[in-house]
């Protein structure tokens, strides 16, 4: 999976490309990340990627022609690598939320480019003729692209085959199968007076399974009911599943 950022921050990316599970995915060669700077596209001496607003207001508005520039960049360093440019994503508040199903589907896109915005806004004008999707992660209002953007490719990454270790699983995280994921434990045994649940002591595989899947159905009714309206209307609910529903 190939990632093309457009970021003036580029150094921010290390916190991806060089810690623990995305780190490892990069140095595998499972993903990379290219990093593209506005700055570099710009042809005046003072190297100005931002202006004042139209019609006033407070804050700097990002220019078009330098996020422009950095995007044919990236669709030349495709044609030359012999790859079919995805989609280009803007990142923004206003954008539709990110999901564990859409990080489902950018896996199949094989690259996604990524503008991180800064400062008030981008030139509406460069996202009417370059953006293919804007993607929000949640409803707030962040500083800059960057830190959504690698929320982003983090969650996109996990789901790399072979990006976890043997021990690690995306299929059993929250939001795979519809659900929240059930509660974990780990040594001692007892912790301050509180014990393990004997059944995960037990070693039978298969009640160990079934307690973890009811507690996957009670998280789930009790914290996001509406998780549980969405696997029902998908056919994710077995009819055990229903009657432990209604038993809660
Ligand atoms: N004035 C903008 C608004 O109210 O929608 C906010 C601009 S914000 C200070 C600067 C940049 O941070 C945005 O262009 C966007 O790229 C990024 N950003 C901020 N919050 C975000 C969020 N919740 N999801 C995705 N990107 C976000």
């Amino acid at each position: 999976m190939r990632f093309d950022v457009v970021t003036l921050f580029s150094e921010m990316f290390s916190a991806l490309t060089k810690w623990g599970i995305t780190g490892r995915a990069c140095e595998q060669s499972l993903a990379s990340v290219h990093l593209w700077n506005p700055r570099d596209f710009c042809t005046d001496p003072r190297k100005t990627v931002d202006d004042r607003a139209y019609g006033g207001g407070p804050g700097m508005v990002m220019m078009a022609k330098p996020l422009e520039d950095a995007v044919y960049g990236i669709k030349a360093s495709h044609q030359v690598a012999g790859i079919k440019s995805g989609p280009i994503c803007l990142l923004s508040p206003q954008g539709e939320q990110f999901s564990q199903k859409i990080a489902t589907d950018i896996i199949s896109y094989g690259n996604l480019s990524l503008i991180c915005g800064r400062y008030e806004a981008v030139d509406q004008r460069f996202v009417d003729r370059n953006v293919d999707l804007q993607l929000s992660i949640g409803d707030f209002v962040l500083s800059g692209g960057e830190i959504p953007a690698m929320a982003m490719m983090d969650a996109v990454m996990r789901l790399i085959p072979g990006a976890l270790g043997d021990g690690e699983s995306a299929a059993q995280d929250s939001f795979m199968n519809g659900l929240l994921d059930y509660p974990h434990y780990t040594r001692p045994e007892i912790y301050e007076n509180l014990s393990v649940p004997d059944v995960l002591l037990g070693g039978h595989h298969a009640k160990i399974a079934d307690w973890r899947r009811q507690k996957s159905l009670e998280l789930t009714f009790r914290l996001r009911p509406d998780l549980i309206a969405t696997a029902r209307a998908k056919g994710l609910l077995t009819r055990e599943d229903e009657q432990f529903l209604r038993s809660l």
